[in-house]
């Protein structure tokens, strides 16, 4: 990842309110499009400027090659105000985070999210790295953020330890079949549809009563055998590459 300054040049008067309102609108739309990571930009008016910092996932992500039609009408807005920009300078590698991974075209994907991760939620199944949303099809690029946030929110809750509903948050997380595993599993299939390429989905797990029925754990969706000789990327124990499943043996007994 990737620290950019991005800058807007006021070049007529303009309400301070106008001016934010349109640029808020298109750091929100370069967020559903995985240009810009986090939710939170802070924006400053210095000199007829505003100037913001933003954690982006490559070198190159704020290129208009990327933009959607809706960035490109929203940056057409922002001249039509008199407001030039966004320019865009690379300040420097944001040293927490994973680098993004550097397939062309990725042999498959991984949806997988955790509630500190602003990331892509999409990794590659090779590397494990994760895959910025503007390389994904568009049409999978904003449902993917809100799915992410959804996630977030159920792992935060469940980490938490908010016991009335963790355990409303642990099946969200952890079934086959719950609400946000079916909305994830929708948007793999769109992306596979797409790609031709198998996309795979992790179901987090916890608890169980010992390590011995953990290891012998089947997968939850068709019953078969699905442990892994050695673990995937040191997280995943198990594969079911009919159901396109991963899982690990329960955090309690590892
Ligand atoms: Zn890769
Ligand atoms: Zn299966």
């Amino acid at each position: 990842m990737v620290v950019c300054q991005v800058k807007f040049v006021c070049q007529r008067e303009i309400s301070l309110e106008q001016a934010q309102t349109v640029i808020s609108e298109l750091l929100d739309e370069l967020r559903y499009n995985g240009q810009i990571l986090g939710r939170e930009f802070a924006l400053t008016l210095t000199n007829q400027a505003f100037v913001c910092h933003l954690v982006c996932p490559e070198q190159d992500a704020m290129d208009s090659k990327y933009f959607t039609p809706i960035i490109e009408e929203i940056v057409a807005e922002l001249k039509d105000l008199g407001i030039a920009g966004p320019y865009i300078e690379v300040t420097g590698l944001e040293s927490q985070s994973d680098f993004t991974d550097v397939c062309q075209s990725p042999k498959g994907y991984i949806l997988y999210s955790t509630f500190v991760q602003s990331c892509s939620p999409i990794r590659c199944s090779e590397h494990f790295m994760p895959i910025p949303l503007y390389k994904l099809p568009e049409v999978v690029r904003k449902p993917l953020i809100k799915w992410q946030e959804s996630q977030a929110a159920c792992d935060q809750l469940q980490m938490n330890e908010l016991s009335e509903i963790e355990a409303v948050m642990l099946e969200q997380l952890s079934l086959p079949n719950s609400q946000l595993s079916l909305k994830g599993r929708e948007l793999l299939d769109q992306i596979e549809s797409i790609t031709g390429r198998p996309c795979f989905q992790y179901l987090y797990r916890v608890g169980g009563d010992s390590f011995e029925q953990e290891t012998t754990r089947r997968c939850p969706s068709c019953d078969s055998h699905w442990r892994v000789n050695k673990p995937l990327f040191g997280l995943f124990d198990f594969k079911c590459d009919s159901c396109k499943l991963l899982s690990n043996i329960s955090w309690n007994w590892q």
